[in-house]
């Protein structure tokens, strides 16, 4: 049984993060927030738990806030204007290393073994650490039913690639009614699988390999992510499937902490004003993502009256439970009160 470490105090938890996973390249992987979100974790948060290796962890060569550009147009979409959205939330506190380039183009190919996918691309810039501190604000999601350990780290490290990977099962598409026929997706596209027809682009499905260059280049939004050609059940699994591959990677150099605080319907990815749906429950360390996740789900089910357990559609359960199955961890978990 795995053991999950929980107080309202974020120092008490802090004690109990095992520093003995970690080596000495720690990444701090979080979630900044999309610009107008108000709900995302606050940066106070992150600073406490940086300092706090920094000060512990004695041997420490490198520490960084870590995440990946994402797949929409947006702040988040570049790493410069990623940089400086994290640093106007208030995380200029550390180095801040967006770990798949500019554009999201820089790709480490990672071998899943087991899974519903045999390959995760993630971003290259994990090869700068040896282990991760996974610091997930939890949340619902619209799509994968919440955001935990499992949606900040799978979901989160992808590149944009692994993204649209994740996200859909068909190459994207181009708007004709938006494109205005310059021609930059081609020149960016390194699988010449987009041909201009009457001065409007087309992708060529059988060439592309979905590295989503399209997506981030085009100036006027006219490519479309498909995101409606996959399941909430496929991008469950296909998140746990890219954190297998990286907690893999990494040879299990992770320790997780969950912020149960702001819980909101949806995601900080959403660039608006959300009202929590509870009270703050408190903040959870542990050793497992399984239990983490299911005991952040239980806490949160529990303090709504269920009412998170109905929000969003995809089925909750379903991706501790296939964790499990792919023996990433334990949803059998000892709740540890350290304030009581
Ligand atoms: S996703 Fe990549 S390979 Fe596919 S069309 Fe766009 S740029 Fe080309
Ligand atoms: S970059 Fe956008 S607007 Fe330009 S040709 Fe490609 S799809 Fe059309």
């Amino acid at each position: 049984m795995s053991k999950v470490y929980f107080s309202k105090d974020l120092g008490k938890v802090l004690e109990k993060l095992d520093l003995s996973k970690l080596g000495k390249r720690v990444g701090i992987k979080l979630h900044f927030g999309e610009k107008g979100n108000v709900t995302y974790l606050k940066p106070e948060i992150a600073k406490k738990v940086y300092e706090y290796i920094k000060d512990k962890k004695k041997d420490l060569e490198k520490i960084a806030l870590v995440e990946c550009n994402v797949l929409y147009r947006g702040e988040r979409m570049t790493r410069t204007s990623h940089i400086a959205l994290a640093k106007e939330h208030g995380f200029g506190f550390a180095d801040i290393d967006i770990l798949d380039g500019e554009y999201g183009e820089e790709t480490l190919t990672l071998k899943v073994e087991g899974g519903i996918i045999n390959e995760a691309k993630v971003g290259k810039g994990l090869e700068r650490y040896d282990s991760l501190v996974v610091l997930t604000h939890f949340k619902g999601h619209v799509m994968a039913g919440y955001g935990g350990a499992f949606k900040n780290l799978g979901m989160g490290l992808g590149s944009r690639a692994g993204k649209l990977h994740m996200h859909a099962n068909v190459s994207p598409k181009i708007s004709k009614s938006k494109c205005i026929g310059c021609g930059t997706c081609i020149r960016n596209c390194g699988s010449d699988a987009i041909v201009m027809k009457n001065n409007k682009a087309e992708i060529i499905n059988d060439k592309c390999t979905g590295c989503a260059m399209c997506i981030a280049v085009c100036p006027v939004g006219a490519v479309k992510i498909p995101w409606l050609s996959s399941t909430s059940s496929l991008l469950q699994k296909k998140i746990v499937d890219y954190s297998k591959a990286i907690i893999e990677y990494l040879n299990n150099r992770l320790v997780y902490i969950n912020a149960l605080v702001n819980i909101t319907k949806d995601c900080d990815c959403m660039g608006k004003k959300q009202k929590p749906i509870v009270e703050d429950i408190g903040f959870l360390v542990s050793n497992d993502p399984v239990a983490i996740d299911k005991a952040s789900l239980d806490l949160v089910n529990k303090a709504t009256h269920h009412l998170f357990s109905m929000i969003n559609v995809a089925n909750k359960n379903l991706p501790t439970k296939y964790a499990e199955s792919l023996s990433l961890g334990s949803s059998e978990y000892e709740l540890i009160n350290l304030d009581s």
